[in-house]
């Protein structure tokens, strides 16, 4: 089993192009939520948080403006990348776009291939493991694609979930995660486990990671969860 696939949210209220974006990004072996208007894109994000949000500008009642706005307030969704949406092409939309905090901005009408390519490279930041790339902390280096980690020159082996805690623990090195968290990331939401199971394998992880020596890497954080550095 590998990574969760990333979750790009999209919020257009044109059904028709709502729908061609899904088609696409589903296509790409993502998973989609999508919202039509801005009240609900911020529950939405809220809800269940997205590795990116594609977000038109012109959208009835809270514009895209103000959510992109709303979110990049928020310490828990700061960090999520905001890809905008736009009909307007003047540079001043452009600047304001950007004084929103949105990570990129493309303009109606866009070309799929080019948005997809946006996406992925938003994605590359903010979900490396789940796009297969190498992760490097330290002296351990895990190659998503392969599924191999390595501890300075040693191979080390581990479960398909502690593969998958320690993928997550280096795209965000220092990031505190909570059992919640790590729950849904690494188990899925959807899937039943008692949060204790998360200390098991945190437990079997540590171990693995000091095998051949080593100083230990991954911190509990009282009260909060668990830390990479
Ligand atoms: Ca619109």
């Amino acid at each position: 089993m590998t990574m969760p696939a990333p979750l790009v949210l999209i919020v257009e209220d044109e059904p028709a192009q709502r729908e061609v974006l899904a088609y696409n990004l589903e296509a790409e072996g993502y998973r989609v939520n999508q919202s039509e208007n801005g009240e609900e894109a911020l529950l939405m994000a809220t809800e269940d948080r997205p590795d990116v949000i594609v977000l038109d500008w012109m959208l009835p009642n809270v514009s895209g403006i103000e959510v992109c706005r709303q979110l990049k307030t928020r310490s828990d969704m700061r960090a999520v990348p905001i890809i905008m949406l736009s009909a307007r092409s003047e540079e001043v939309d452009r600047v304001r776009g950007l004084e929103t905090g949105a990570d990129d901005y493309v303009v109606k009408p866009y070309s799929i291939v080019e948005l997809m390519a946006r996406v992925k490279s938003q994605l590359r930041r903010s979900r490396p493991a789940a796009l297969g790339e190498v992760l490097e902390f330290a002296d351990i280096r895990l190659d998503a694609e392969t599924h191999k980690v390595t501890r300075g020159e040693n191979l080390l082996k581990l479960g398909p979930t502690e593969f998958r805690l320690l993928a997550t623990f280096m795209e965000k090195p220092g990031r505190v995660w909570s059992r919640e968290q790590l729950l849904d990331r690494v188990w899925g939401r959807d899937i039943y486990v008692d949060s204790r199971t998360v200390d098991v394998h945190i437990g079997r992880l540590r171990k693995a990671l000091c095998l051949f020596g080593g100083e230990d890497l991954l911190r509990t954080v009282r009260g909060a969860g668990y830390a990479l550095g």
